[in-house]
């Protein structure tokens, strides 16, 4: 890692002595706790052991977990202690491991994932934004994708992330990790396979119907997608005019109407009472 190019950004930061673009050298874990507010399969039953990691290359200015991105929160850990995260985890009794943002230590989550794999599916919960070659070093260890997609168009891309490219790696992502065989056990825990959530924002929708299309392209019929209508202004959101309400009723009408239209048999929604701040963690470590 002297020269950097684990992730799209390519900034080739020397991790050895400094952080690159995703603000951090190495691990750096925010919270790691029992979450019970992901997707049924996801969260089950005790709910997912969500890890945190800080930092992140995809600097979305309305980063609904922003101290943590920004990398202002958070504990530095080796990929052991990281094992030893995993172990307290499945005895209190998680449903499986949820890595949150994992993209930019991916090799580190990998090393300890060869320490140690969980005896519980271990999902890989990503921006979307990642290289194929990070994907191929971790993917023997991961049982789930969990990957979002967020924008199909790069003016919007650029305007919220700063990466116009963001929909050229992910599409190239997502399609790798909807390689993995689609598995629930009897009572609908999610043991393998690919949910690809999709954040619908303000004003966005069009893009949205886009992603869909997409989606529907190159997923099998029994994928599964998670419309999120979550999103509240956070961040840094407040630049932008647009992003300063949360989405309509009309807006995520507008999106699962079309997802429905086009087929998606295995699809998530969530009420409108799922936007508020409320739901987003404490940052305890
Ligand atoms: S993972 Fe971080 S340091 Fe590495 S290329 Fe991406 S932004 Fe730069």
């Amino acid at each position: 890692m002297a020269h950097c190019e684990l992730c799209p950004v390519s900034c080739g930061a020397d991790r050895d002595k400094t952080a690159g673009v995703c603000g951090v050298r190495g691990l750096t874990v925010a919270k790691y706790y029992l979450h019970p507010f992901e997707e049924p399969p996801v969260s089950h039953k005790n709910g997912s052991g969500t890890v945190f990691f800080g930092g992140c290359h995809l600097r979305c200015a309305f980063c609904q977990n922003y101290d943590v991105s920004r990398a202002k929160r958070g504990k530095e850990i080796t990929p052991s202690e990281l094992c030893g995260i995993f172990r307290e985890l499945e005895d209190a009794g998680a449903d499986n491991v949820n890595l949150v943002t994992p993209d930019h230590v991916s090799h580190l989550i990998a090393a300890a994932l060869r320490e140690y794999k969980p005896h519980i599916p271990v999902v890989y919960n990503s921006s979307g934004y990642c290289k194929v070659s990070a994907l191929e070093e971790i993917d023997p260890y991961i049982d789930v994708y969990l990957p979002d997609l967020k924008f199909v168009s790069p003016a919007l891309s650029q305007r919220y992330t700063g990466r116009s490219d963001y929909f050229e790696y992910a599409k190239e992502a997502i399609a790798f990790m909807a390689k993995k065989p689609n598995r629930l056990d009897g009572s609908g825990k999610i043991l393998s396979g690919v949910i690809v959530r999709h954040l619908v924002m303000p004003q966005c929708t069009s893009d949205s119907l886009r992603a869909l299309d997409f989606l529907r392209e190159i997923l099998p019929e029994d994928a599964s997608v998670s419309l999120m209508r979550q999103y509240v202004p956070m961040g840094e959101a407040a630049r932008f005019p647009e992003l300063a309400r949360k989405i309509t009723d009309r807006e995520y009408r507008r999106v699962v109407d079309y997802a429905l239209a086009l087929g998606f048999s295995n699809l998530y929604t969530q009420d409108r009472s799922s936007a508020e701040t409320a739901f987003i963690p404490d940052w305890d470590l």
